[in-house]
């Protein structure tokens, strides 16, 4: 049966054939698409005073007539318009000033009814200056001003009213979401019903509604998530893997030719490794360490292993970038041990040799490919192994858990299912870990290799810039290079187009007029990412300014500045994983942290925290302690796993999660008693296969 909320939003009055690309572009089609994509803030401008109550510095929301507007040019800027009206209600009067807003003037006319939100200024005279505006029509009831406002991420043409009102619209048919969280669960921790969270979600009338929406809505993520580890658990339990036997003598051959020593954390982990993989028991093991701390090449000795009795390994990278490198890499070192390969959407090659698709496909088939790299692309359908025995997942939280049920039927010539190894550099808290991994065996690269020293990390004080820049400078002069990361400011700016292009013009007119930089950001192609990436590499750029938008996981050995532009604005995770980007190559690394503006005491503190520690666990139990203190207001990019909304500091709802998810197993574990639970983990398993 059709629904309402299957329509398509291009046929909505105000959204237009135009815009429905822009909102395609965040993932939007239907008003279905437009309920799941929540706001990331929310701003409170639910208090509503009389003109007369107003007081320069806050945020609030008045409601009055206008009794008088203008369009004047600016005194300093003539290019620019200046809109003023003069609002009216029973207490008093008070002025409202837009800038770059002529056309206002057509829409505010006096005897217009308007409620205005926004911050209390006295530069000009008490006024509030570009307030958000609505016209007051028949109804009583607003969706930008005088209540809690969310505030979404946009694109291209969407601007955050025309947002709402697709939202509204959609708002309309919630009821048609069905629950399937079970009866019990919901009874239990008194969740709301899940129409009404998603309601409140977007709008909500209070702090306390929307505080609940985001209790439920978090569990659902951990639920689903438990749920999911669980039964590949209970299924792995069943199931049997092959059994890829010790080839002693390849693997030293393998480590004796390394051009350094393993040490200690990577010679046992990947002892652990080989000692799994030769039982029947199916391996999941998750390896962790800080970047840096050379988990690649324990990977790489576990497929030589494999490859010794002709056992294939797949290795999912989280990048295209990261897979060409790591291809690269692993061909030049072990090329003749083993025949490595990379698959992805545009990179095609078997040792050194470009193929097409069709070629490589067939090489998989026949196992003319002992060691295949790779992104999505080799989770395809189309894919087929000649005998699959290991996986290997890099930077698993960005491929969720189900890797291996993807390319089970795939796996060619094999007795048993393929073994799994995860690999992240997520310091996970190890409490949390074990609640949310308690499934996986973990093995930890707590050392890093020998001559790696700390990153000289420093807080760069507004005003002392020119030092730090100084310093950049010589360091390029030396022939190293710099990495410069934005932060996405402005939800306009999703891409971090705008960020990114501000920097450089700041900067190549200033005080890098003579290097060489290159940008990237999220609105580049695939293909011209790489150019960038591979210039960078081969030292052709001095400088690249990005986005985290795009990810810089790739090893530039000659990077020996990481400087970070607003700071403040990132997870102290980020921040470690950046800093772990630069000096990897033996000269001395430095790691910049540029607040954006006066900071916060807990910014602050925030900060200092990362001059401190060089170790990704003790700032991840930091972050987890600073962040719990519950003082952000609404809903904040966790980057963790795959939750939209659950971060670290949601312990309790986490524990809560496993604990329901073990109960409703234990009583049914083929889900037959909740079908539309059994419904909503299948399309569960979809979406972490092909996020
Ligand atoms: P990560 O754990 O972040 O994935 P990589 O595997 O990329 O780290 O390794 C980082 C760098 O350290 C690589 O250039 C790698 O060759 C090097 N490396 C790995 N192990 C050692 C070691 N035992 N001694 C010296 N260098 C090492
Ligand atoms: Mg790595």
């Amino acid at each position: 049966m059709q629904q309402k909320l299957d329509q398509k939003i291009r046929h909505l009055k105000g959204v237009g054939a135009k815009k429905a690309v822009d909102f395609e572009r965040l993932g939007i089609t239907t008003l279905r698409d437009a309920l799941y994509d929540y706001p990331f803030r929310h701003d409170d401008l639910s208090e509503q005073l009389s003109i007369a109550d107003v007081q320069p510095g806050k945020k609030l929301t008045i409601r009055g007539t206008i009794s008088l507007v203008t369009n004047r040019k600016a005194k300093k800027n003539g290019k620019m318009i200046v809109t003023e009206a003069i609002i009216e209600d029973s207490t008093g009067k008070i002025k409202a000033i837009w800038f770059h807003q002529g056309f206002l003037k057509k829409v505010l006319k006096p005897g217009v009814v308007v409620s205005l939100a926004g911050k209390v200024d006295d530069r000009y005279g008490l006024a509030l200056v570009n307030p958000v505006y609505e016209v007051i029509g028949t109804q009583a009831a607003t969706n930008h001003t005088g209540r809690i406002v969310p505030v979404y991420r946009l694109s291209g043409a969407i601007t955050q009213k025309s947002r709402r009102k697709v939202g509204e619209e959609a708002l309309k048919s919630v009821d048609e979401i069905e629950e399937w969280m079970p009866e019990q669960v919901l009874r239990r921790e008194r969740f709301l019903p899940l129409h009404e969270a998603i309601a409140n979600m977007h709008f909500p009338e209070s702090k306390q509604d929307l505080d609940l929406a985001l209790r439920r809505l978090k569990f659902d993520e951990f639920f689903l998530h438990q749920i999911l580890h669980a039964m590949a658990r209970r299924e792995l339990q069943q199931q049997r893997a092959s059994v890829i036997t010790f080839s002693e003598d390849r693997v030293k051959e393998a480590i004796a030719r390394l051009p350094f020593t393993l040490t200690d954390a990577q010679r046992k982990s990947l002892w652990a490794i080989i000692g799994d993989v030769q039982r029947e028991m199916p391996m999941n093991r998750l390896l962790e360490g800080d970047v840096g701390t050379g988990k690649t090449v324990v990977a790489a000795l576990a497929a030589v292993n494999a490859a010794a009795t002709g056992w294939q390994t797949a290795f999912l990278a989280p990048t295209e970038i990261l897979a060409d490198q790591h291809a690269m890499n692993l061909q030049k070192t072990f090329g003749d041990m083993m025949r490595v390969g990379i698959f992805t959407r545009t990179k095609r090659r078997v040792g050194d040799k470009e193929v097409t698709k069709e070629q490589m496909l067939h090489a998989l088939a026949n196992g003319k490919i002992d060691l295949i790299i790779g992104t999505h692309a080799l989770l395809s359908k189309n894919v087929l192994f000649d005998r699959l025995g290991l996986i290997i997942v890099d930077e698993q939280h960005r491929f969720g858990v189900n890797q291996r049920r993807a390319l089970k039927d795939r796996q060619g010539d094999a007795d048993g299912i393929p073994h799994l190894l995860s690999m992240t550099a997520t310091p996970i808290p190890r409490s949390l870990a074990l609640v949310l991994y308690g499934d996986l065996d973990r093995s930890l690269l707590d050392e890093y290799p020998a001559g790696r020293k700390d990153i000289e990390t420093a807080i760069i004080e507004p005003g002392r810039e020119d030092e730090y820049f100084e310093k950049m400078q010589e360091e390029m002069d030396e022939g190293r290079q710099v990495f410069v990361v934005c932060p996405l400011i402005e939800e306009s700016d999703a891409l971090g187009v705008q960020s990114v292009h501000e920097v450089y013009s700041e900067y190549v007119e200033g005080p890098f007029c003579a290097y060489n930089i290159g940008i990237l950001h999220g609105k580049l192609k695939q293909q011209e990412k790489d150019e960038v990436m591979e210039k960078f590499a081969n030292g052709d750029l001095d400088m690249v300014i990005s986005t985290t938008v795009v990810e810089v996981g790739v090893d530039i050995p000659n990077a020996t500045v990481m400087f970070i532009e607003g700071a403040e604005r990132f997870g102290l995770a980020q921040l470690h994983q950046l800093r772990g980007r630069v000096g990897r190559g033996g000269h001395q690394g430095y790691c910049f942290l540029h607040p954006s503006e006066k900071m916060s005491d807990i910014a602050r503190e925030r900060l200092n925290a990362v001059v401190r520690s060089q170790n990704g666990f003790v700032l991840a139990e930091k972050d987890l302690q600073l962040r719990g203190s519950g003082n952000i207001f609404g809903t904040e990019q966790s980057g963790f796993e795959s939750f939209k909304l659950g971060s670290y500091a949601d312990q309790e709802l986490i524990v809560a999660a496993r604990d329901h998810a073990k109960e409703v197993l234990d009583e049914d574990d083929s889900l037959v008693t909740w079908p539309k639970l059994k419904e909503r983990v299948e399309s569960y398993i979809e979406e972490v296969h092909f996020e």
